[in-house]
């Protein structure tokens, strides 16, 4: 039967031609083959390979055309690597990568056929070739310079949601949630850079930025608190994570300095993290969650029921608050089944001694059907949007003077 994957060839055979279209690269298993290139003179060899050698790979990142000629000197075996295989490889690559691999192997082709003697016209079908590429990899470098750009120049702001005791409808605390006020074009919102900030991995500098300016905010959030109703409860400020930010070895360090530095007590501060990012990196996860535990920080497993939903995680890691996705109060109303989870949700939380929190919260009806089942927190549109910090002070004083 013939291999898909290995192919054998007796001396003197021919592998493949100068011109052919090629849709395979090879390594040589055994044996030895000769490149050479058709010349005035007949055939004028370039290599001789052997054992380990790969040949074949220009056609595949290129435009397909052999630029010269592959002929077996003894019995060759080779093993196949199919332009199928490859493409999956390099589609999984970084864009800018795989822009560079493209415009390296088109110079060098070009090089080839200059010194050969070739015409230009398969290196400027490469230029067409390549421009999908270049175009994804072009425009996501511009975005992450602007991050970058914008991370100099101050135009990440931190908005606050606020936080609502279901017992009492007395503010707990605040969610920090980034913007992007970028000049000429507005506010930004987190979904349309957070992803990129993170491929590029700036969401690690950017995640300290954060933090710095929460610990400060909510000392600032405190004081107004402070002078409207002075025996309230210290205010907390949640701090959304990304997984990236696992792997971050300064991450530790830098929530403790800004704790420091803001006479901050530890508890105040509670990291909000999915069940997916803990998932998809269990052991950064856990390191870091068990020092932050340590410290006295708290934490938090955000849009709660989404994701791998493994219960199994829930008593290996030591979280405080479980946060109801915001899907399940939508249509609290119309979906009996809905009730039901947050219901069960709540018990399991009560059970593991968490607390819970229900986000995306529009109605007074869906505010008093959670308050109902026994929710600690409430979070939504219904008691206030994410707003700058000078608005969030002055909804708290005002807040205040009503409960
Ligand atoms: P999230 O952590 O689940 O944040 C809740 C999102 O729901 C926020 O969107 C908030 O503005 C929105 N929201 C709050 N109440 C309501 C409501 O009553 N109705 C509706 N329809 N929406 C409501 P936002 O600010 O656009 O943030 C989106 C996501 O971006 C966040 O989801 C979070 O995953 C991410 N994100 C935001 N800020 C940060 C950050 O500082 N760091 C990281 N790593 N991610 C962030
Ligand atoms: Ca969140
Ligand atoms: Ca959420």
């Amino acid at each position: 039967m013939q291999d898909k994957f290995r192919r054998t060839l007796n001396a003197g055979e021919t592998l493949f031609q100068q011109g052919d279209i090629g849709l395979e690269a090879y390594v040589i298993e055994s044996g030895c083959i000769q490149i050479a290139t058709d010349s005035a003179d007949g055939l004028k060899e370039l290599a001789r390979l052997g054992a380990d050698d790969i040949l074949g790979e220009m056609a595949l990142v290129g435009d397909q055309r052999r630029n010269a000629s592959a002929i077996a000197l003894e019995a060759t075996t080779l093993a196949v690597i199919t332009n199928e295989y490859l493409t999956e490889r390099l589609n999984q690559a970084d864009p800018m990568l795989r822009h560079l691999l493209r415009v390296t192997t088109s110079r060098y082709r070009s090089a080839l056929q200059h010194r050969d003697g070739a015409s230009e016209s398969a290196s400027a079908s490469n230029v067409a070739l390549e421009e999908p590429d270049r175009q994804i990899a072009l425009d996501r470098l511009r975005r992450e310079q602007d991050i970058e750009r914008a991370l100099s120049q101050n135009e990440f702001r931190l908005y606050y949601q606020p936080i609502v005791r279901m017992r009492d409808g007395s503010i707990a605390g605040f969610e920090a949630l980034i913007r992007w006020e970028k000049p000429g074009v507005g506010l930004i919102p987190p979904l349309d850079f957070i992803g990129i900030a993170e491929q590029s991995g700036l969401i690690v500098q950017l995640g300290h930025w954060i933090i710095q300016t929460a610990c400060a905010d909510i000392q600032q959030l405190e004081a107004a608190q402070r002078s409207a109703a002075p025996d309230s409860p210290p205010l907390f400020v949640t701090i959304n994570l990304s997984i990236r930010q696992f792997a971050d070895p300064d991450l530790f360090n830098i929530i403790s300095k800004n704790l420091r530095n803001q006479a901050l007590a530890a508890h105040r501060v509670k990291l909000e993290v999915t069940e997916s990012m803990v998932m998809g990196d269990v052991d950064a996860a856990l390191h870091l969650i068990e020092r932050c535990k340590a410290l006295g920080t708290k934490i938090a497993v955000d849009d709660f029921g989404t994701g791998y939903s493994s219960l199994a995680y829930l008593h290996k890691f030591p979280m405080d608050t479980l946060k109801l996705d915001r899907s399940f109060i939508k249509d609290i109303h119309e979906n009996a089944a809905s009730i039901k989870i947050i219901r069960a949700i709540s018990h399991l939380a009560t059970e593991l001694g968490m607390d819970t929190v229900c986000e995306g919260i529009e109605t007074a009806e869906q505010a008093q059907t959670c308050r109902s089942i026994g929710i600690t927190y409430a979070q939504g549109f219904h008691y206030s949007p994410a707003v700058p910090v000078a608005r969030a002070t002055e909804f708290l004083a005002a807040h205040t003077a009503q409960t």
